[in-house]
């Protein structure tokens, strides 16, 4: 396949991990004190898994699965909210796909549809959109969930509704941002990492400076990657030779996607709709200052929160994770998915206890996939 095979060549992979590695041994990094590299990115965690590049690289190396998987962090609490919206007589939901299975503490989005609430999957907001023009007698609500990578198109999305003066067409705004978690975890005492690679898709929308503050301000080296094989190992390589020569900087790896200043126009469309909410809350790892987005009160009418008064600050707030459930641990890097007692057990991919089981992105259901699974069965 042109354009990715050059990323997924055996022989280039394999001189790079030749290199990894002889850093990993300058650094005297092994099994049993290793160097800690997060990706933050969960399309990042689930390349690893499916390349098995944590099998193939020394095991001086250990990676921490990060928060970048926008299903996995998605408080309980908004799950129910969606459910509450869904039911309403009155309400079309639209969702991206991946979001209809995360667990609540009653019902899935996939449950409540399977109630008879009409909820429509959906490939984008402008899908929607188009769903509202169709449906002027109902009340449309797109579920707006995801990173920077998703933010401006959910923001276009308002601006056109907004322009063509819709009146039945909301967002229910769940969009989170890179950084503060990040931020979080830096300042966590209990965190052990080194070095970080940075999330490609994010970054085309943001570029590189906002992790400026991770080398300047920690001393931790970050390499935003690409997601082949080839882009990952050499990210990797790229951390570790910053480790090595005591150095730590803001790297850009995937060049070929990602602008260093980012995308005007996203940022722009971005800037417009959305202010910062004061604190968010991150299933796993609890409020985040700034981490959240809401809708600015110019285009409060574009808002379900405002439309339907449901939402953030209400007391549904901080609903407790399922009993069993580590996601928290798994999450911050304390334990391995294997490690939860839940896993491959009381949680499948199938039949979800925790978020980090539902997302291909999630790292329980990576691991699952790309033979973790066979962790759990037993011995022949
Ligand atoms: S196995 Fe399930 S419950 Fe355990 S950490 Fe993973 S997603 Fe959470």
């Amino acid at each position: 396949m042109k354009y990715a095979d050059e990323f997924r060549d055996p022989v280039a992979a394999k001189a790079l991990l030749d290199e990894i590695s002889k850093v990993v041994a300058d650094i005297g990094a092994t099994a049993e004190k290793p160097v800690h590299i997060m990706e933050i990115c969960g399309g990042h965690t689930h390349a690893i898994f499916r390349y098995g590049l944590d099998k193939l690289t020394p095991a001086g190396i250990e990676f921490i699965h990060g928060p970048g998987c926008p299903v996995c962090v998605l408080p309980m609490s908004r799950v129910d909210e969606c459910v509450e919206l869904a039911e309403r007589p009155e309400v079309i939901f639209t969702t991206f796909g991946d979001a209809m299975r995360v667990p609540g503490t009653k019902k899935s989005l996939m449950q409540a549809k399977a109630d008879g609430a009409d909820i429509r999957m959906v490939y984008s907001p402008l899908d929607a959109l188009e769903i509202a023009r169709r449906n002027p007698e109902r009340e449309v609500v797109f579920f707006g969930l995801g990173f920077e990578t998703t933010t401006p198109s959910t923001a276009l999305s308002i601006q056109q509704a907004a322009r063509e003066g819709l009146t039945n067409f909301t967002v229910f705004c769940n969009h989170i941002t890179v950084p503060p978690p990040i931020l979080a975890l830096l300042q966590d005492p209990h965190m052990v990492l080194d070095g970080f690679v940075g999330p490609g898709h994010v970054s085309m929308v943001i570029g590189t400076h906002p992790y400026d503050f991770i080398a300047q301000d920690y001393g931790k080296p970050i390499v935003v990657a690409g997601f082949e094989p080839l882009d990952l190992l050499q990210s990797v390589l790229m951390v570790l030779e910053q480790i090595r020569d005591g150095r730590a900087e803001v790297e850009n790896q995937y060049a070929r996607v990602v602008p260093e200043s980012g995308n005007p126009v996203s940022m722009a469309a971005i800037a417009d709709v959305y202010e910062a909410r004061p604190t968010f809350e991150w299933r796993g790892l609890g409020e985040i200052d700034e981490s959240g987005l809401r809708i600015r009160p110019k285009y409060a009418a574009f808002d379900a929160e405002e439309k339907f008064g449901i939402g953030y600050g209400a007391e549904s707030r901080l609903v407790a994770e399922p009993e069993g459930c580590a996601c928290g641990s798994v999450m911050t890097g304390r334990m391995k998915p294997v490690q939860c007692p839940q896993f491959g057990k009381g949680c499948t991919p199938e039949m979800p206890l925790g978020a980090l089981m539902v997302s291909s992105e999630g790292a329980c259901a990576a691991y699952y996939q790309y033979g973790g699974a066979r962790a759990i069965e037993p011995a022949e």
